[in-house]
């Protein structure tokens, strides 16, 4: 019986994790993998730290290589070999061998593309100058590396404040460059929601990165000692040493467009809940393809290495014959920079406004663990689910501590399609050094449930410009005259039964303290002696960041 040959385009996350997978359910087929760069399986998520020497040797970088993959796979690995056409009815694909520039065809029985994303490099003047830098790949960190050497650069200008963007702010100050991020849009990390970003803009500033949002650039110019002006919007001049362009990734679909696959609508490659493209015998995985988003049901490209090592796996079992889909995406995503851990899964209230779905949502500061063990440090989170039946949608977090791990607890759920009833009662992993009893997931869903339950009706600070209620602030004195809100009245938590004479009976009275537990236990004294209350998510920390 013929061999299967199977054909990968691309041989890093998606292309890489392909080929391994479809070794170990098939040691027959010829597996033979193609790959434009000088490298194979390399760990693009680890190229900001070798830009700031956290990783200090490149071959680190290095996850496997083509002998690697042969004698442990018997996979045949082709770096430097680009894919340059695929030619769909005779089942081939042309292939160019990039050391000795001659053509090949090769013919497949099932084709994988995974060819990834290129970082977007908009058509302003300039843009080509030398100091302007992407990173994508070895060879771009190196020649960051090597210009920071050699020029002795002082001063970087970060052109998107995206997860790369953040990263490299963070791996250049440790190197003693000065950061300065300019940012189009009017906050930094697209997956949060304004308000949530509003903590990662502080603590860049804190941290002395220079940030200019909602200012574009416009253009970059070169003096005769190498320093690079970078234009912007606003009129501002910016002198720098280098650049780096990160602001977002376009799906590198060209081969595909001209094999005349169908692209979907987000300019990904269309792909099925098997990975196929809709040739039946290609399949395509990783950047390059647009999936389902799990909660909102729409199209959606995200770039990160979870999914494309899922689905290069997903393409490998269905070609293999198993019966194996991919369940979507919910882009869970985590990004430190500088001491805060900024992490994300599932829909934000952008997107679900987009979408056109109901929502509700609810803020918590829970501390990472209790408070009587030495080091608690906040973590300011949002979550967001559907106010019919409770299911989580979504949920963001910032913080310094145990960030990553509640979101990925909830990112668990999300994926099962559990409900706040179910964060309630999650059982967590709990000592003092670690979290708390009730650990913050615990918390979050109780919060939500009791919405649900109608225990503790909510109110946004969004909307206490356009209520008639009375603000009420259940903090002490001195928290109140360091700081509340315009017209709150003062009633602390501990003398509130003995003055509930002061509240009104005819209107509602929306209750804040802290970041909202003592004014949950106000609100369900209070609904007990017949007051309207509502309970102001999240308390004075989070009205902070909202009415910024
Ligand atoms: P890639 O891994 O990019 O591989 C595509 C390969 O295909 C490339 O090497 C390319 O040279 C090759 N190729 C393209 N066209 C052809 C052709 N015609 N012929 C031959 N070869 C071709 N994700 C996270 O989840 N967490 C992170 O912390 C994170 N950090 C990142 C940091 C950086 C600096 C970068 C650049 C990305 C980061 N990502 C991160 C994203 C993650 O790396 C990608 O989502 C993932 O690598 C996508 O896998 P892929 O196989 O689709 O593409």
């Amino acid at each position: 019986m013929k061999k299967k040959r199977i054909l990968i385009v691309g041989g890093v996350a998606g292309g890489a994790s392909c080929a391994a997978r479809a070794r170990r359910l098939s040691e027959e087929a010829e597996i033979v993998v193609f790959e434009r760069g000088p490298h194979v399986s390399f760990a693009n998520c680890g190229l900001p730290y070798y830009v700031g020497d956290v990783i200090k040797e490149e071959e680190y970088l290095l996850v496997a290589n083509p002998e690697l993959f042969k004698s442990r796979f018997n996979i045949d690995i082709r770096i430097q070999h680009e894919v340059v056409a695929v030619e769909r009815k005779a089942c081939t694909i042309r292939v160019r061998d990039l050391k000795t520039d001659t053509l090949k065809d090769e013919s497949y029985d099932a084709l994988v593309l995974s060819p990834g994303a290129v970082p977007v490099r908009p058509p302003l003047p300039g843009i080509d100058l030398s100091g302007i830098f992407v990173l994508r790949t070895i060879p771009d960190s190196r020649q960051i590396r090597e210009w920071i050497r050699s020029r002795n650069a002082r001063r970087a200008v970060i052109v998107g404040g995206g997860f790369i963007g953040l990263e490299m702010a963070e791996n250049f100050l440790r190197r003693g460059v000065s950061v300065t991020i300019m940012e189009m849009l009017p906050q930094v990390m697209p997956p949060l929601d304004p308000e949530m970003a509003v903590i990662v803009q502080d603590h860049l500033s804190a941290q002395g990165v220079s940030l200019r949002l909602e200012d574009a650039v416009t253009g970059f110019e070169q003096k005769a000692d190498g320093t690079i002006t970078v234009r912007s919007r606003s009129g501002a001049e910016i002198a720098a040493d280098l650049v780096i362009l990160s602001i977002g990734v376009r799906p590198e679909v060209g081969l595909a467009k001209e094999a005349g696959l169908e692209i979907g609508a987000q300019g990904g490659i269309r792909v099925d809940e098997k990975m196929r493209t809709s040739d039946p015998q290609i399949w395509a995985v990783g950047d390059a393809v647009e999936v389902k988003d799990v909660v909102t049901g729409q199209w959606a490209l995200i770039p990160l290495a979870g999914p494309a090592n899922r689905q290069g796996r997903i393409a490998a079992d269905v070609i293999c014959g198993r019966e194996s889909s991919f369940r979507g995406v919910q882009a869970t995503s985590v990004c430190g920079v500088l001491g805060l851990t900024i992490a994300t899964t599932g829909a934000n209230e952008k997107s679900l406004l987009n979408a056109g779905l109901e929502y509700e949502k609810i803020y918590l500061h829970p501390g990472h663990h209790v408070g009587y063990y030495p080091g608690a440090r906040p973590i300011s989170i949002k979550l967001i689910f559907s106010p019919r039946d409770g299911r989580v949608l979504g949920m963001q977090a910032v913080g310094q501590e145990g960030v990553e791990k509640r979101v990925d607890v909830v990112a668990m759920a999300i994926q099962k399609k559990s409900t706040v009833f179910d964060l309630e009662e999650a059982e967590l992993c709990y000592a003092p050094q670690f979290g708390a009893a009730k650990d913050p997931v615990n918390i979050a869903g109780m919060i939500a449930s009791n919405i649900m339950r109608g225990d503790a009706p909510l109110a946004h600070w969004e909307d206490v410009g356009d209520t008639g209620a009375l603000i009420l602030d259940v903090r002490g004195y001195e928290e109140f005259r360091r700081g509340h809100v315009e017209g709150a009245v003062n009633i602390p938590l501990g003398e509130l039964r003995s003055r509930m004479a002061e509240l009104p009976r005819d209107r509602e009275v929306w209750v804040y303290c802290g970041v909202g537990q003592r004014s949950y236990y106000a609100t369900r004294a209070m609904l007990q002696y017949g007051f309207k209350m509502r309970n102001l998510s999240g308390g004075f920390q989070t009205f902070v960041s909202v009415s910024r």
